[in-house]
């Protein structure tokens, strides 16, 4: 082991991390949980987990905030003003921020820089700019009656974010929520808590007190005590299917509203007719970004019979070209995965396709010669069928699993076989084929000749098995806000009279 290569943590993080209920710290009350740098396996830190009782002091610091705090009637202009502070605090601390997400994810340094904390930044930039172009309705159909719609904030907002983005995720949720008047409680994922734990200390010292608080500990302890706690309003969830499910029958016993932002199995459809290259480059970037580990990865490759094996062979030359290793290092292309058993886990699928009748075309093996971090090659597997497991179950590591198609007909057929529908992408410069495909794709978005590619103001979500709501402008907007219908005569009518005895 001494010849091989030993990873320097990106930042020396706090040695440990608590919550916020208020401006003070959660007293914890649960064990002390490790976080470890995936790059090298090392312990780095340890996070206090809240127990119910103080989960329940952040709560009540949501809700006096919303209760009897300035924050749900804040005029527009002071509210945006404060998000475009929260914007600011992102970029100026972009570069910390991104170390101590790198520390506990293992994502690129560089990609965290340079997209992942932007993106935060202008997640705030995006609901400041979206509250000053609201409108309002109003309505007069009914002679001599005004009718108003208006838009008041819900409440407290319980967010719960998961691993693989974490402060891209969740500061989309901060931002949407404070934007309409909510306050919150923010869950990160036990294994990643840093960056959000630093943020929100950061953010604290803009916003009123309460506003924005943060526990921190496993799912079915912190997450649970929060999702079931009765002064939350509305709960806002991105993270796995099953954990969704949990979570909505919870809330569902006290008819709390839920988005639900959940897993993924998205096609990648590679047309004969597409730009190859083009093509070759969105499949790599669709499956191997974020280190394999995005909601959103294309990974069923899908490829017309016709180009078949020309991609394939292209594509697996591309993947064992590609650089794994250390996360700092701006040349890295691929970094570790997340945690030890998520490791496990990933490659388990490559023996899970050969049981299937698959065959692994590249990778499927752990790197050892990268130390102790959690490193795998880059992986593809061909299965016989789309009802193989590797075809159906979401790994969320970087494993693509290729399938032949015939005629868009059948491509779409195999692309909507699934419990998924989050995205799919369609690469193809046939026009009538991109129509047919856009028509015929049963998911909640549909990139065309470009891998991922968000538009905060249209809705993002998933049909089926991924998702229930939407997130961005309007979707945002209508879940964080509950409507209210004032009518009133312009000149107050005689009304029908009764009791009168005439
Ligand atoms: P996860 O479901 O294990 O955990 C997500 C969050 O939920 C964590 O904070 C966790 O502690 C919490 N949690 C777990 N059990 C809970 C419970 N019973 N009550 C309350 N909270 C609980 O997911 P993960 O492994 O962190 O993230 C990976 C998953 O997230 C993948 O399935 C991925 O597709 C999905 N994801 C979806 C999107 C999207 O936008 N659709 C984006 C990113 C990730």
């Amino acid at each position: 082991m001494t010849d091989q290569p030993r990873f320097e943590i990106p930042i020396r993080p706090p040695a440990r991390v608590t919550g916020w209920a208020g401006d003070r710290a959660t007293p914890g009350g649960g064990p002390e949980l490790p976080v470890h740098y995936p790059a090298t396996g090392a312990q780095i830190s340890v996070l206090v987990e809240d127990d119910a009782a103080s989960v329940g002091l952040a709560v009540r610091a949501a809700r006096r905030a919303f209760d009897q705090g300035p924050w749900p009637s804040l005029s527009t202009a002071e509210r945006i003003s404060l998000l475009e502070r929260c914007g600011k605090i992102i970029r100026d601390h972009a570069d910390e921020l991104a170390r101590l997400e790198c520390a506990a994810t293992g994502l690129l340094l560089r990609e965290l820089k340079e997209r992942h904390m932007l993106r935060a930044a202008y997640n705030f930039r995006f609901f400041a700019d979206y509250i000053s172009q609201r409108a309002g309705e109003r309505y007069d159909q009914t002679p001599g009656y005004l009718t108003t719609v208006v838009r008041e904030p819900v409440g407290v907002a319980a967010l719960i974010a998961p691993w693989n983005a974490p402060v891209a995720l969740a500061t989309m949720k901060i931002a949407a929520a404070l934007a309409f008047g909510n306050t919150c409680v923010l869950k990160p994922s036990e294994q990643t808590p840093l960056a959000l734990a630093r943020l929100v200390a950061l953010l604290q010292e803009v916003l009123p007190e309460g506003v924005l608080n943060l526990v921190n500990g496993r799912g079915p302890v912190t997450g649970a005590a929060l999702v079931a706690h009765p002064g939350v309003d509305l709960v806002s969830f991105t993270g796995g299917t099953e954990t969704g499910r949990m979570i909505m029958s919870a809330a569902g016993q006290r008819l709390v509203p839920c988005t639900m932002e959940l897993g993924g199995k998205s096609a990648n459809v590679i047309f004969a007719s597409a730009d190859f290259e083009r093509a070759l480059d969105g499949a790599l970037l669709g499956i191997f970004s974020n280190n394999g580990q995005q909601c959103l990865a294309g990974s069923r490759i899908l490829v017309e019979r016709a180009i078949f094996d020309d991609f394939i062979e292209r594509f697996i030359a591309r993947a064992k070209n590609i650089r794994v290793g250390d996360p700092t290092d701006p040349a890295t292309e691929i970094g570790p995965l997340a945690s030890l058993p998520h490791m496990s886990r990933v490659l388990g699928f490559a023996e899970t396709a050969r049981a299937d009748g698959g065959r692994v075309l590249t990778g499927g093996t752990r790197r050892d010669d990268l130390g102790a971090g959690y490193f795998v090659h880059p992986t593809a597997v061909t299965v016989p069928s789309n009802a193989a497991r590797t075809a159906q179950d979401e790994i969320f590591g970087p494993f693509a699993t290729f399938l032949p198609f015939e005629s868009a007909e059948e491509a779409a057929t195999i692309a909507n076989d699934t419990a998924f529908g989050l995205v799919s992408y369609v690469w193809s410069d046939h026009l009538p084929t991109v129509m047919q495909m856009t028509e015929a794709l049963r998911s909640g978005v549909v990139w065309v000749n470009t891998p991922m590619m968000r538009e905060l103001r249209a809705p993002f979500g998933g049909f089926k098995n991924s998702g229930v709501g939407r997130e961005g402008g309007a979707a945002c907007e209508a879940f964080y806000t509950e409507e209210k219908t004032v009518t009133m005569p312009k000149t107050p009518p005689p009304l029908r009279r009764l009791g009168l005895g005439e």
